[in-house]
């Protein structure tokens, strides 16, 4: 038996597991991540899928974030993920040059520098049952049965779709569940907003991750008490709150798509091998919401 550093014997159980099961190859780990969030499944407008990677390169540690930035490549860089997830893609749009003088392009060159492979998962993963909007759901509090806000047509179960509406446990105060989903999101300096009479009782709920303007409708037309999104304009807000009906909810962006991370990771782990794979998994805890300061 090897001493380890500081001169105690290392463990057997360590050694034999660390020696014995090889790692799954960046291809391994996309068709497992892939049987979970069909890139299909995303919108027309979306660019999901490998963005820089090798497919044959072993993958040991996989890190999860939102966003593809300057600080979570740092992270990748410290901690030596051989893949980093994010939820929001890289190159959107269409480039000609991926040369390291613009910021997206130094993220690619610094990323195949250091061997870590880029994959996202954005509106497959929005859709997907579960997906992103069932872990915000969960964050700020709904139990039981979610039904999609905007179900997928292609979906005959009706199971997959963008956003979620489901019910809290009791009926509560909107200044409550205001602060049990400020409590149950992680912190930005930003915070959440707020709008409708914070008495009024809320039951039923829509929540959407990601920019939900384009959901007012839909939550209207689900009757819900309240509807938490993120990226609320002035005059859809506004108009929303003059027809009546439901009070809002904007959440920081980031803040909103984060508990999905998490869920990403545990049933990527579970999917490889049962969990029985040498691949290790970490959600980035970096705050890499847009707004940074709140005066
Ligand atoms: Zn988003």
């Amino acid at each position: 038996m090897r001493a380890a550093p500081g001169g105690r014997p290392r463990p057997a159980t360590l050694r034999s597991v660390t020696t014995t099961v090889s790692p799954p190859t960046l291809n391994d780990v996309v068709a497992a991540f892939e049987a979970l969030y069909d890139p299909a499944w995303a919108a027309s407008w979306d660019a999901v899928g490998l963005v820089c990677g090798d497919p044959g390169q072993p993958v040991r540690r996989v890190l999860f974030a939102v966003d593809p930035v300057a600080e979570v490549v740092d992270e990748a860089e410290e901690w030596g993920a051989d893949l980093v997830v994010t939820h929001h893609p890289l190159l959107l749009r269409g480039v000609t040059s991926v040369a390291a003088t613009t910021p997206k392009g130094r993220i690619v060159h610094r990323l195949i520098t250091a061997g870590t492979a880029l994959y996202t998962a954005h509106t497959n993963a929005d859709t997907a049952d579960p997906g992103v909007s069932d872990a915000l759901a969960a964050a700020v509090g709904l139990t039981g049965d979610l039904a999609p806000l905007d179900p997928d047509p292609a979906d005959p179960a009706g199971r997959r779709g963008i956003g979620r509406v489901g019910t809290l446990p009791a009926p509560m105060a909107l200044r409550d569940f205001a602060a049990q989903a400020a409590a149950g999101l992680p912190a930005t300096p930003a915070g959440i907003r707020v709008a409708g009479d914070p008495d009024r009782t809320v039951h039923r709920v829509a929540v959407s991750g990601g920019a939900g303007d384009s959901l007012l409708g839909a939550a209207r037309a689900a009757g819900v008490d309240v509807f938490l999104t993120s990226d609320l304009r002035h005059h859809p807000a506004s108009e929303f709150a003059e027809q009546g009906g439901a009070a809002l909810i904007d959440v920081p962006h980031w803040a909103g798509e984060w508990p999905w991370l998490a869920d990403g990771a545990d049933r990527l782990t579970r999917a490889l091998a049962g969990g029985r794979a040498n691949v290790e998994t970490r959600v980035s805890t970096a705050v890499t919401d847009a707004w940074t300061q709140r005066f």
